[in-house]
């Protein structure tokens, strides 16, 4: 996985038949952040932007938009409560901002910033 701008990552599939673009989702790094033993996987989101399943995308990594809207539909285990927890993203991703819908279980709605990547951490020679 490739950082092609502050807010995306790019793979492929090793078969080469899809591209993925990975942006950090700002309501999910929010609310996964509060838990405990907070999951910072799951504030990242891909969507298929070559090949069979293709979101429609505008091109640009600095202002992404895609097309139609990024839908996470997940559970987690609750650890101290031992139960699994429903859990609910749903967005419009468009000119690199984030509309959160009405559906979204954490608690952001409305239009945010798209999170930036975390720095990659440094590697150091031996
Ligand atoms: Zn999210």
């Amino acid at each position: 996985m490739a950082q092609i701008s502050r807010l995306l990552r790019n793979a492929r599939d090793s078969d080469g038949s899809r591209d993925h673009l990975t942006f950090c989702c700002p309501g999910c790094r929010k609310y996964f952040s509060n838990i405990e033993h907070g999951l910072p996987m799951m504030e990242r989101h891909s969507v298929i932007v070559r090949g069979p399943g293709a979101w429609g995308y505008n091109g640009d990594p600095e202002k992404p938009t895609f097309s139609p809207s990024v839908l996470l539909r997940t559970q987690y285990w609750d650890e101290a409560n031992e139960r699994w927890i429903p859990y609910v993203c749903h967005s419009f991703v468009e000119n690199g901002r984030i509309n959160f819908l009405e559906d979204c279980t954490h608690e952001l709605r409305g239009w945010h910033e798209l999170a930036e990547w975390p720095p990659r951490p440094e590697i150091t020679e031996i």
